[in-house]
């Protein structure tokens, strides 16, 4: 069984605290980005501060934060664009953006790049606590919720029979469900019509039916449509593997 990317606190290359979350602050006036560390730090989070959005695309990069707070107008990439690149390479970070500009067109931009909430400066702590507070836990139950079987971005929920990739949730019938974990748990390996067969239907294979390759396929459009990397694969005249690297 493969169980890659269940774990939050690995490969770091900054000492933070395991036990409190992590927070990204991207802000390039000091003063405002002194504030928001000081005032995150007393509360209990531990916090990472970026003064522009190149060096914010660095750290999240190689860190795993919980929440990312940041501005709009920065030097190097803006905070729209930053969002952008963080919602590209993870889909469940919470991303904040703080901004002096309060206008709808700047909220409904950064909501367009993939923020979760909004807040104009000048801010009450006490109203960004409360938001951070509510980002996090949302976040906190979309991992919950994915927590059983996973390999590369896919996790599978065995309980709840919930299916994410790149943390988007997918919607399959329970024999798509089942064969899926099927490849999953049997990922990296090629497997057979015979087997998928027997394993995932409890029946001998009828070489007068294709309903294997219909029901992969099925599960193609599913699972692989629209994500970057596929994962299923055929290998002629033998069966399928699922893998990343074919
Ligand atoms: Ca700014």
């Amino acid at each position: 069984m493969f169980t890659y990317g269940l774990t939050r606190y690995d490969c770091k290359i900054l000492p933070i605290v395991s036990q409190m979350e992590n927070i990204l602050i991207v802000e390039d006036e000091k003063r405002v980005a002194d504030l928001l560390k000081a005032g995150l730090e007393e509360i209990g989070y531990n916090t990472v501060v970026a003064y522009d959005g190149i060096m914010g695309l660095r750290l999240f990069q190689s860190n795993d934060f919980d929440l990312v707070i940041s501005d709009i107008v920065l030097p190097g990439i803006d905070g729209f664009e930053l969002c952008r690149e963080i919602r590209s390479r993870n889909r469940n970070l919470p991303v904040l953006m703080l901004t002096a500009l309060g206008s709808t067109d700047d909220k409904l931009d950064g909501f367009d790049s993939g923020a979760d909430d909004y807040m104009v400066k000048p801010f009450d702590f006490r109203e960004l606590h409360a938001r951070i507070k509510v980002l996090l836990r949302r976040a906190v139950q979309k991992e919950d919720r994915c927590d059983s079987l996973a390999y590369a971005d896919i996790v599978i929920d065995m309980n709840k029979h919930n299916v994410c990739r790149g943390g988007v949730d997918i919607k399959l019938t329970p024999k798509e469900f089942k064969l899926l974990v099927f490849m999953v748990e049997n990922a990296e390996k090629v497997i057979s019509r015979i087997d998928i067969a027997e394993k995932v239907w409890n029946t001998h294979f009828d070489t007068g039916t294709n309903f294997i390759d219909v029901y992969i396929n099925y599960l193609r459009k599913k699972i692989d449509k629209g994500f970057g990397k596929k994962l299923i694969h055929t290998k002629p005249g033998i069966g399928f593997i699922f893998t990343t690297e074919p």
